[in-house]
């Protein structure tokens, strides 16, 4: 009996529906890297496509042509992480946003647009600190007005200029926001016209309004995970929108045995460290095996029954995030890991 992930979308739609309540006049992008955060792609942006999101934050190319194939031409779908020419020109197959941070690749567009024969939508990043990926201040002048050109011959769409910000101190996300705004003062007088400029991620568009601009990219509130060390679900407003459940296989004495391992996702650190949901209440999930763990005993337990390892709490289970806190991570990463082989299971499809 294998493990099985209940993914509420009714859920999603109530924490989108609030998140946007929260930001206003920004619209939210949500974003779906590694699978929707590992709920299932397809699903979760069939939903809130319908909920009314039109913007779709996919990171690699890959993963913005199925949000494509799933929802059609309407949709807004930004990828910031093209790897290669091939990526590009698939980006500009499946008319993709593109998110360019460097000379090469904004190159890269310029030529795969002239193949397409018709401009190609990208958004220019501005390294605002992270040095991850992203055009440094001192190249930014030179960039947007090779970027200028390109719109002039048709070319490129310069549609966004974008940052991303750590979200761990206010001052240093302060410091990336005089950049960024900088960034865009120069963007604009190199005679490029943005219609969004986005910064925020799901932390920043909460707690600090003027991050939020345009667009906001919204990934972990989306599916109810609150940030580690962080404010908890009802202050933020949202709840968890997957349940992650296994059966009780068999009891051997005072031992419940649940069907769910390592294999399936459940990181081996969390034994003996954190409490999982059973029909009794919370119960102490003791080891993690490869594909069996134990469980505290509670009277009657029986082949069947339901244990939940993580989800919005009904059963006395922790959030993924307490979970994650257990092993000093995040929630995302608790989230990410759960296996594709889970079944995925959906309500308000
Ligand atoms: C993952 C990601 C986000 C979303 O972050 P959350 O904290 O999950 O909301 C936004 N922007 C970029 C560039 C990302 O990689």
């Amino acid at each position: 009996m294998s493990a099985v992930l209940h993914v509420d979308l009714d859920a999603l739609a109530a924490n989108i529906a609030h998140i946007r309540a929260t930001v206003g006049d920004a619209k939210v992008m949500l974003v779906v890297k590694d699978d929707a955060y590992a709920h299932g792609l397809e699903a979760v942006v069939a939903r809130a496509w319908r909920d009314g999101v039109t913007w779709f934050g996919a990171f690699d190319v890959q993963t913005g042509m199925r949000v494509r194939a799933a929802l059609g031409a309407d949709a807004r779908v930004f990828s910031w992480i093209a790897a290669s020419p091939v990526d590009v020109a698939a980006a500009v197959a499946y008319d993709l946003d593109l998110g360019v941070g460097d000379a090469d690749l904004l190159e890269d567009a310029a030529a795969a647009a002239r193949s397409a024969g018709r401009p190609v939508r990208v958004h220019l990043k501005i390294d605002s600190g992270l040095h991850r990926n992203g055009v440094r201040p001192e190249d930014w002048p030179a960039f947007v007005a090779r970027a200028a050109t390109l719109v002039a011959e048709g070319r490129i769409e310069v549609a966004g200029v974008w940052s991303h910000i750590a979200e761990a101190s206010d001052a240093e996300d302060d410091a990336a926001r005089a950049i960024f705004d900088d960034a865009v003062a120069v963007a604009r007088s190199a005679g490029l016209r943005p219609s969004v400029r986005h910064l925020a991620a799901s932390a920043a568009s909460f707690a600090r309004p003027e991050f939020r601009y345009d667009l906001v990219r919204v990934g972990a509130f989306c599916y109810g995970i609150r940030p580690a060390g962080g404010p908890g679900e009802p202050a933020l407003g949202i709840r968890p929108i997957a349940r992650l459940e296994a059966r009780v296989l068999r009891i051997e004495e005072d031992r419940v045995i649940v069907g769910i391992g390592h294999l399936d996702g459940l990181p081996s650190p969390l034994a003996g460290r954190v409490r999982v949901g059973t029909p009794a209440g919370a119960r102490t999930l003791r080891r993690i095996g490869a594909v069996e763990s134990e469980v505290g005993a509670w009277a009657d337990a029986a082949p069947g029954d339901v244990v939940v390892i993580y989800g919005p709490g009904a059963n006395g289970e922790s959030s993924a995030t307490d979970l994650a806190e257990s092993i000093d991570t995040i929630g995302e990463e608790i989230a990410v890991r759960v296996s594709p082989l889970v079944t995925r299971s959906y309500a308000g499809a």
